[in-house]
């Protein structure tokens, strides 16, 4: 019989030592790899993702090309050792269901339309997994996408709210994803204020609901601010070295 941890302690603190609307230390690194025209490294405390996206480029294989707009393909994909246990490096149907609704996430802020006849390649990489990795994965591939120059009408950003000890609480670590209640994965686009992803594991009521989705809008705006600057840092240091 597996016993259930207690996910929130007496002094209403989480299992981390976090308080409920207490993000995870967020750590982003714009521009990582040489090979991709845009990259980024997420890390939501012990969650660790890298996205890398190429293109605008010739779409391939030619038949998936559409004659008005670039096409989207997003991969989402678990290293197989980001787990504690050996993931298979396979892709399994919660990789595949993942990848889609990443991929429709950014379709609602990339103007595809711009680059028609074109592909634009996002791939996913969870390097280490604690929970929130849909999440993280998103905020990864908007930045990659930001930093490939490829026009959007807002960052996206993802965070996932969870109910743990009927207590909602940000940002979820693994933990409190296994054991908790309910989990409520959002994407946002905090500038255009709209959700690009919305899922939801569990039962929550409608005041929980929307509790929670004020949690996530304010969590999303946090994970803005330190997603702008880390753009701003690497963009900065570009134009020192240009003028040096
Ligand atoms: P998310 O990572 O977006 O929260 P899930 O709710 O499916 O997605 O997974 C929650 C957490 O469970 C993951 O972040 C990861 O830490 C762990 N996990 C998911 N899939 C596996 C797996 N195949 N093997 C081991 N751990 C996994």
């Amino acid at each position: 019989m597996v016993i259930k941890p207690v996910l929130i302690r007496e002094d209403g603190r989480r299992v981390d030592g976090r308080l409920p609307e207490e993000l995870r230390p967020i750590r982003i690194t714009i521009g990582v790899l040489k090979n991709a025209n845009g990259s980024a490294l997420v890390e939501y405390g012990g969650t660790k993702v890298i996205a890398a996206v190429y293109g605008p480029r010739e779409a391939l294989p030619r038949h998936i090309s559409i004659a008005d707009r670039a096409v989207l393909r997003v991969r989402y994909h678990m290293a197989p050792f980001s787990t504690e246990e050996r993931k298979s490096p396979a892709p399994t149907r919660r990789e595949i269901e993942l990848s889609k609704v990443i991929r429709e996430a950014l379709e609602a802020v990339v103007f595809t339309q711009l680059f028609p006849r074109t592909g634009i390649d996002v791939f996913i990489e969870v390097l280490q997994a604690d929970g929130g990795t849909r999440t993280a994965g998103l905020t990864a591939a908007s930045l990659a996408l930001a930093d490939a120059g490829i026009p959007m009408k807002d960052l996206v950003v993802g965070v996932a709210v969870g109910k743990v000890d009927g207590v909602l609480v940000v940002d979820i670590n693994e933990l409190e994803d296994q054991y908790g209640e309910a989990d409520l994965p959002v994407g946002i686009a905090p500038n255009i204020g709209e959700i690009v992803l919305f899922q939801l594991n569990g039962v929550l009521t409608r005041d929980e609901l929307k509790k929670a989705l004020d949690m996530a809008f304010n969590a999303s705006e946090q994970i803005y601010k330190v997603a702008k600057e880390s753009l701003h840092r690497k963009y900065m240091k570009l134009i020192e070295e240009v003028k040096a």
